[in-house]
């Protein structure tokens, strides 16, 4: 809680309301203006900026009150602005798995195609696709099914850089996107994934196996000019994977890599 009284220096004390209040979103200490009624385009704009404002002489049970208003006030944009950062947080947030949702990467897509292609930098998408993945379902029910995609799920998050972006892209198919990073980077992490999640111990069977296709795409390239075009070529090689015999990673537009072995 910050009490300003001007005294005779209201230009000043205004610049400090100024800095108190900043008005572009965040959330400045509750703020009491102290000051005589002669100040009147100084508390006048400590009103339009959310101050509380006593006029001197001032009354105790007047400035109490005061006081105690500007510090509910502060305490419920405070809850507020919590609760809608939780909200911000949920919309981004796939409810099965905890990685981020298909809007989500969506967004985040765009935003780092145009940051790679302003700075002059690498950008890559692994789309990946667990295989065979009705069978699990037919095989152990789905809410067994809905565990291993949770569980796929963590070993992606685990495998991949704080800075890099998981996101459930639809049922059984998940995103990576690596900022920053050129093809040679990204296969380097497809490999390292395709192994975890072949070597993933699931409760639901202690012998079960999930393995995944995954196709890569990274910008710099001459057909990727877009986020469309990014994500079409991530997808054209993942399907090339599937063709190819599944749990491999294909690369856009290189041939198709031979199947991995182990
Ligand atoms: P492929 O190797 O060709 O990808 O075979 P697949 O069986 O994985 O592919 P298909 O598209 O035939 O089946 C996808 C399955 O994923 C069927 C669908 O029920 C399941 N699935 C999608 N979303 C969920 C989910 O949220 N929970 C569970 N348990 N299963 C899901
Ligand atoms: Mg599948
Ligand atoms: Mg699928």
């Amino acid at each position: 809680m910050v009490v300003l009284c001007p005294g005779e220096d209201a230009a000043g004390t205004l610049a400090l309301l100024e800095r108190l209040t900043p008005g572009d979103g965040a959330l400045g200490p509750p703020v009491v203006l102290l000051t005589p009624p002669e100040h009147r385009p100084l508390w006048v704009e400590a009103l339009r900026r959310g101050a509380e404002v006593v006029f001197d002489p001032w009354a105790p049970d007047e400035l109490l009150s005061r006081v105690h208003r500007a510090l509910a006030v502060h305490a419920r944009m405070e809850a507020l602005a919590t609760q809608v950062g939780e909200l911000q947080r949920l919309s981004a947030t796939d409810g099965l798995t905890g990685v981020h949702n298909h809007r989500h990467f969506q967004e985040r897509l765009r935003e780092e195609f145009r940051r790679a292609q302003r700075y002059d930098d690498a950008l890559s998408l692994i789309l990946l696709d667990l295989d065979f993945f009705k069978e699990i379902n037919d095989k152990y029910g789905h809410s067994a099914g809905d565990g291993v995609l949770r569980a796929v799920a963590g070993a992606l998050t685990r495998g991949v850089r704080e800075t890099d972006l998981v996101a459930r892209y639809g049922g059984e198919e998940f995103a990576l996107l690596l900022p920053r990073t050129h093809f040679t980077g990204a296969l380097t992490v497809a490999e390292r994934v395709r192994r975890e999640l072949r070597a993933l111990t699931l409760d639901v069977d202690a012998g079960l196996q999930v393995t995944a296709s995954l196709g890569v795409s990274s910008f710099p390239h001459r057909t990727v000019l877009s986020p469309e075009q990014l994500l079409l070529t991530a997808d054209e090689a993942l399907y090339q994977a599937k063709r190819d015999g599944r749990d491999r990673i294909c690369l856009h537009p290189q041939l198709p890599m031979g199947p991995s072995g182990t």
